[in-house]
């Protein structure tokens, strides 16, 4: 149903075709004479990235500063959507007090790999659990009167090549786990907006894809907002129209709105299809613009929340002869870089410029807690360092508690790229065992968005993971450090002993022209369950310094109720969580575990409380690729319930109706049904996705429009070949550098199609740059000029016009 239809019956087609992409990096079209105004857009999801001067997508340039809350990762391990809904306010109202109208974000990828490098910015690898807490982030910034953006949709799980990687994924893994967080966003919290992801699913760009975009997105979800492309990740535009792509972002010039009035007047694209998305555009406008004034922003009030939320995220994972929590007056030996030179977020688009950051060093001036001896230990670029170590033992030597700050590298951490390993740098783990060896306890506090190795457990008597704490991280840690904060930090992804557990290793991120999901629905948790692998730390875990019992489990149809007791002595907070298994045959295969519910309870010691755990539409259903809808299959099921994913001491079976009769698995998914997944057969895979896999090479030149560029290297022309020598050499550079830079990795991996997508160029440039990486090097070049001058002239014409039509320059 058009919302707007008097506005729209009064747009020019070319008015029409130039609101779907951006003015500028941040910026929609304005259309003055009707009054409809440019939306302001802006990174993102754990604080406000407005830039000052030059603009760019990867957080190069400088912004405004603005309070970095921890990011999703963190958060996430609080469990607690009302937490998130409180960041989510606040994200919003920096956002309306700096003028912005839409967040890019929360982002809610589910973590496929523990390898992936956006890993940090996403919430877990549990669907559930990640669209509850996004649905809270999106209601909090949306009661700021500011869209939230809900990214990237869909199935973007690696970094590697993410602007041209084909994400090959059966049907049932697409609805079941990398759609569900995204459908529950949607369903429960209505976002204004949602942004698609750079990749293809099955052979589709995602700002192109009609099944997501509009079959799934839009008809069954109920979507009614906006879909703004990821940075660039725009290819067709007239498809993405047909699609139910609505904007193209950033600017493409009026390449894009060029190329949707010729379709639309050669009769390829609908004009109705095209009045809809701007329908929804216009719709996205006139919601942003009912906010009445600037909300004032309590910057100091907010710092408070960040640090809130940092000790709500961080997760006690050891703490061996009650180490922890610290008694005021504790001396201690406060050792590693990283506790000057903290690691509070990620790199890349999400980076924010923070108003204070505080540092471990500093923050323990306030905690009663007496500061003994502090030493680096270690060089934050890895470099082995003798006398660091030497120095670290000495400053432990005397203390009664070493506190030693680990983290995963800053360079390791990144948009753009993915993690390379799993373990920390050599250099932080000989540093710590040398202060083992001195005999004082050692308390690790980890920074990191994600899961790290810990082969080195046993030289420490309590280990922290703070995740990544934001800019008042290290107050939040020593906060839990010293029982200031009862730690209430459950793990929101699992962490493997070794990263050769995880069923991807190996295969991610993949180096070809598809990403394979292989695995389907058993990743992370739902794996170890299913193999019988056991994880280093299980999805779910996190200790207290008290303690829960778990009693009178009582279910019916609509749901469980369970009581927990704080059996311990000091008040604390525990996460309630309730998976299912199937107990009788089944039609399909099923991970072992699946969280279908979860609560968050907060208990004075001794005090009981009976937690309801209700079922959803959600619980107990399956995607019948059969019948091509949700189904749940008659039959018994195990209602179990505990603290974490290996701890479940309750257990009830419920016999369930079903809308299918229960029946028999495929066999042709028997290394599916077993949990054998780490090594699937072509065949099986295949009969998994029920259809050919696709092939995954590059395949020889002739280069095309969505090649990336990296393929130079095999570019039939000598002089192209030697030509890429150079931006070769700039990537190794730039990945020796001690931050990534993200503009060359970028470049580098970019498709052909970035020449006019995201230049001043148009697609006659890219044809030329094109002939010349095919080897006709004299004909590119003598287009090359040419498609310039062409270009800048189509381009003037095009603005001229709309300009004059639109009332942006006056007649
Ligand atoms: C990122 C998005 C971000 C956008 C704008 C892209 O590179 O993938 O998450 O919102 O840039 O900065």
């Amino acid at each position: 149903m058009i919302r707007n239809a008097a506005a729209i019956a009064r747009l020019s087609l070319l008015e029409k075709a130039a609101l779907m992409s951006g003015a500028n990096v941040w910026q929609t079209r304005a259309i003055p004479r009707l009054g409809i105004r440019a939306v302001w857009m802006a990174d993102g999801p754990h604080g406000l990235r407005k830039q000052k001067g030059d603009a760019d997508h990867l957080g190069i340039g400088e912004s405004q500063p603005a309070v970095c809350y921890p990011t999703a990762a963190t958060v996430a391990n609080s469990w607690d959507e009302a937490l998130a809904a409180e960041i989510g306010a606040a994200l919003g109202r920096e956002a309306a007090a700096q003028g912005v109208d839409v967040l890019l974000g929360p982002g809610l990828n589910i973590k496929r790999s523990p390898l992936g490098g956006r890993n940090f910015e996403y919430f877990s690898e549990d669907p559930e659990l990640s669209g509850r807490l996004a649905a809270g982030y999106v209601r909090g910034i949306q009661s700021e009167g500011v869209a939230a953006t809900p990214k990237h949709f869909a199935v973007n799980s690696q970094e590697l090549r993410r602007l041209v990687s084909d994400s090959v994924v059966d049907e049932r893994t697409l609805r079941e786990l990398y759609l569900t967080a995204f459908e529950i966003v949607v369903r429960e919290a209505q976002p204004w907006a949602l942004m698609s992801s750079y990749n293809l699913v099955n052979g589709v760009y995602a700002h192109e894809n009609r099944h997501l975009l509009t079959d799934i997105l839009r008809d069954e979800w109920g979507f009614d907002g906006a879909v703004i492309s990821d940075w660039g990740g725009g290819n067709n535009p007239a498809a993405a129209v047909a699609a139910g792509g609505t904007v193209e972002m950033p600017s493409p010039g009026f390449g894009s709105t060029r190329a949707i009035v010729a379709a639309v007047e050669r009769g390829d694209l609908a004009l109705a299809d095209l009045d809809e998305r701007v329908d929804e555009l216009l719709t996205l406008v006139a919601r942003v613009s009912q906010r009445a004034s600037r909300p004032v922003v309590d910057v100091a009030e907010h710092h408070a929340l960040a640090r809130r939320a940092a000790a709500e995220g961080a997760v006690l994972l050891r703490n061996e002869g009650a180490v922890l929590p610290l008694a005021a007056g504790t001396r201690i030996a406060l050792i590693g870089a990283f506790a000057e030179q903290p690691r509070y977020q990620g790199a890349g688009s999400s980076i924010v410029n923070p108003t204070r950051l505080t540092t471990l060093r500093e923050a323990i001036a306030k905690t009663g807690l007496e500061l003994a001896a502090s030493a680096p230990g270690y060089r934050i670029d890895g470099a082995r360092d003798a006398g660091l170590v030497t120095d670290a033992v000495v400053a432990a030597h005397d203390a009664d508690v070493a506190v030693v700050a680990l983290a995963v590298p800053p360079t390791e951490e990144s948009e753009g790229l993915d993690r390379p390993r799993l373990s920390l740098p050599e250099a932080q783990i000989e540093a710590l065992r040398a202060i083992a060896a001195t005999g004082t306890p050692v308390v690790v506090v980890l920074a990191g968005g994600g899961p790290v190795e810990t082969p080195w457990l046993d030289d420490t008597a309590a280990l922290v993971h703070g995740y990544l704490g934001g800019q008042a991280g290290a107050e939040g840690l020593w906060d839990v450090l010293t029982g200031v904060v009862n730690p209430g930090g459950r793990l929101a992804e699992t962490m493997p002993v070794a990263l050769a557990d995880d069923p991807t290793a190996g295969r991610f991120p993949s180096d070809g022209r598809t990403a394979e999901y292989r695995e389907g629905l058993l990743i992370r948790h739902r794996f170890h369950a299913a193999s019988g692998i056991a994880p280093a730390f299980a999805f779910g875990f996190g200790l207290s310094y008290t303690t829960f019992a778990y009693s009178d489990l009582a279910v019916t149809a609509d749901g469980a109720t369970v009581t927990v007791t704080n059996t311990g002595s000091v008040a604390g907070s525990d996460v309630v969580q309730l998976y299912v298994r199937r107990s009788t045959p089944s039609r399909v295969y099923r991970p072992a575990l699946e969280l279908k519910g979860f609560a968050k309870v907060r208990l004075e010691p001794g005090e009981s409380v009976a937690v309801p755990l209700a079922f959803t539409d959600r619980t107990f259903r399956f995607w019948d690729a059969a019948s091509a809808r949700w189904q749940v299959e008659a039959g018994e099921y195990d209602i179990l319930v505990g603290p974490n994913s290996a701890e479940l001491p309750l257990v009830a079976t419920l016999g369930v109706e079903g809308t299918i009769p229960a029946g028999e698995p495929d066999p042709a998914l028997a290394e599916y049904s077993r949990g054998e997944v780490r090594d699937v057969s072509d065949a099986a895979f295949q009969a998994l996705l029920a259809r050919p896999v696709p092939a995954s090479v590059w395949g020889a030149p002739p280069f095309r429009y969505n090649t990336p560029l990296d393929q130079l290297r095999f570019s039939p022309s000598r002089l192209v070949r030697w030509g890429f020598g150079f931006l070769e050499r700039r990537k190794i550079e730039a990945e020796a550098k001690p931050h990534p830079d993200l503009d060359t990795l970028f470049i580098y991996y970019a498709p052909f199609r970035t020449v006019d997508k995201m230049t001043a160029a148009t697609t006659r440039t890219t044809a030329a740059v094109l002939e010349i990486a095919n080897g006709r090097v004299i004909r590119g070049l003598l287009r090359f000029g040419p498609s310039l001058l062409a270009g800048a002239l189509a381009e003037r014409r095009t603005r001229r016009r709309f300009e004059a039509v639109s009332g942006a320059r006056r007649r």
